[in-house]
C-alpha cells in the first residue's frame, strides 16, 4: 500500500483529504533530509573539502534531475525558489514589470498570481486583464483571443489546475495563441506537478513554476524554469553573495545562470529532498497517479450528486485532483469543522482564490484534494464523516 511510504499515516489516523495545500513525505524523502544534516551538512559551492563537494554535487544533481524531470534543456534554464509564490514575485519584478503594459490571467488564479500584479500597481483594466471563465469553469479561449488581439505583446500568467475547482487550462492551446500575438507565458504549476506529465517544451512555456511541498517533497523550496531564450532578458531580484564573479569596492560582476538569481545560502536539504520526492513520483509513475485521481474523483463525484442540495463546481472538463462543493444552507467551515472533529482534513473556504469565489457570489467551497496515497477506503470514511456533519447541522 502506498500510504506504508508515508511516516505520517503511520503516526496519525488521520484521512488526510488536503493535498492541494501540501502533500505528505515519504521516508525516502525525508531520508535523503536527514543524510544530508547527519552526514555531510556543509555550504554549497564553496568547494575546498570532502563534505563542501558533496553537497555542491547532491545540490546541482537535483538541479540536473529535475531539468530533465520538466523536459528543460540546460541547468541555466532551473532556477531555485522558495515555492511558487517567490517564483511568480522574482518573475513579476525581474522580467513583466519595466517591459510589459499588460499582464493576463485567467479567472480562476490563486492569488499568488494577482495579488504580486495589484502591488505593482496594475488594476482590472488598468494592465491587468482577467479571461473570462465558461459556465463549467473552463478557460475561454475565445475571450482569450478577444484580449490578445486588443493587447499584443503583453504578459500572460496563468495556472496551469485550478486549486479551487481542479480544472485544467488548455496550456498548449494558450502559449500557442499567446505567442502567435508576441506575448510571453508563464505557467503556475503549483497543483500540476504532482498530477500531471509536464513537458516544458512541448507546452511552449517561456515560464514554469513549482513548488516542492505540493508534490511529496520539503516546504520552502520550488523551481523557476526560464526559457533559454527569455534568460538574457532577466535580471536578478536580489543580490549579494553566492552570485558573483567578483567584487570590488567599485563594481560587481555576477556569474551566469542559474547562479546569478540563487542569492545567499540556499535551501539545500530542500533541494536535495525535491529531487528525492520526483523520483519516489516517478516510481508511482504518471499513469497511474491519474488513473488512481481519475477513478476517486469519480466517485466524490457521483457519491456528493446523491447528497440533497449538494452545488458542485465542476463541468463537461476534466477535474484533476480537486473537487469543490458546497451543500445548499450549510457554511464550508462548520462543514470542515465538523469532519476534523472525527479526523477528517479537508479545506473549507475561498482556496486563496476570493476573485472567483465572488464572482460565482459565495464565501467558499469545500474541496477535496487527492494525492498519491489515497483510496477508496479514505472516500468512504469521509462520505460518512459527510453524512454525520450534514446530519447535525440540518
Ligand atoms: N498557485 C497555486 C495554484 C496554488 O495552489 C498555490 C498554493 O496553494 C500557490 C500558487 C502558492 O504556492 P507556494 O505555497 O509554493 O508559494
Amino acid at each position: 500500500m502506498i500510504k506504508d511510504d508515508f511516516p505520517y499515516f503511520k503516526n496519525s489516523k488521520t484521512t488526510y483529504l488536503d493535498n492541494g495545500s501540501t502533500t505528505q513525505k515519504p521516508q525516502s524523502v525525508i531520508d535523503s533530509i536527514t543524510s544530508y544534516y547527519t552526514q555531510y551538512c556543509s555550504n554549497t559551492h564553496r568547494g575546498s573539502y570532502k563534505d563542501g563537494n558533496r553537497a555542491t554535487k547532491e545540490f546541482e544533481a537535483s538541479r540536473s534531475y529535475i531539468r530533465d524531470f520538466i523536459g528543460a534543456k540546460f541547468n541555466k534554464e532551473i532556477i531555485f525558489t522558495k515555492g511558487v509564490t517567490e517564483g511568480i514575485n522574482m518573475v513579476a519584478s525581474s522580467f513583466v514589470n519595466s517591459r510589459f503594459k499588460t499582464v493576463i490571467i485567467s479567472s480562476l488564479e490563486h492569488h499568488s498570481n494577482i495579488v504580486p500584479w495589484h502591488i505593482m500597481g496594475r488594476t482590472l483594466g488598468e494592465g491587468l486583464e482577467v479571461v473570462r471563465y465558461r459556465e463549467d469553469l473552463s478557460f475561454d479561449l475565445e475571450h482569450f483571443e478577444d484580449l490578445l488581439r486588443k493587447n499584443p505583446n503583453s504578459f500572460v500568467s496563468i495556472t496551469h489546475i485550478s486549486n479551487a475547482f481542479g480544472v485544467v487550462n488548455p496550456v498548449k492551446e494558450i502559449t500557442g495563441l499567446a505567442h502567435k500575438y508576441g506575448c510571453k507565458v508563464l505557467v503556475d504549476g503549483a497543483q500540476a506537478l504532482s498530477r500531471l506529465k509536464v513537458d516544458v517544451k512541448d507546452l511552449g512555456v517561456d515560464f514554469y513554476i513549482a513548488s516542492s511541498h505540493k508534490s511529496y517533497g520539503p516546504t520552502g523550496v520550488g523551481v523557476l524554469y526560464i526559457n533559454e531564450e527569455v534568460l538574457p532578458e532577466f535580471s536578478p531580484y536580489q543580490t549579494g553573495g553566492a552570485v558573483i564573479e567578483r567584487v570590488s569596492f567599485s563594481k560587481s560582476t555576477l556569474l551566469d545562470s542559474p547562479h546569478c538569481f540563487e542569492a545567499g545560502t540556499q535551501n539545500i536539504a530542500g533541494v536535495i529532498g525535491f529531487k528525492t520526492a520526483l523520483k519516489y513520483i516517478d516510481s508511482i509513475g504518471y499513469k497511474s497517479i491519474a488513473e488512481n485521481e481519475d477513478r476517486l474523483v469519480n466517485y466524490i463525484i457521483e457519491g456528493l450528486k446523491k447528497i440533497d442540495g449538494v452545488r458542485l463546481y465542476t463541468g463537461k472538463s476534466r477535474i484533476v485532483g480537486n473537487v469543490s462543493f458546497n451543500i445548499q444552507g450549510l457554511m464550508p467551515i462548520d462543514i470542515g469543522l465538523l469532519l476534523d472533529k472525527q479526523n477528517i482534513s479537508i479545506r473549507a473556504g475561498h482556496h486563496c482564490a476570493m476573485p472567483i469565489m465572488e464572482s460565482l457570489n459565495i464565501d467558499g467551497t469545500v474541496r477535496i484534494s487527492l494525492g498519491v496515497y489515497n483510496n477508496e477506503s479514505d472516500i468512504k470514511t469521509f462520505f460518512k464523516g459527510l453524512d454525520k456533519a450534514v446530519s447535525i447541522l440540518r
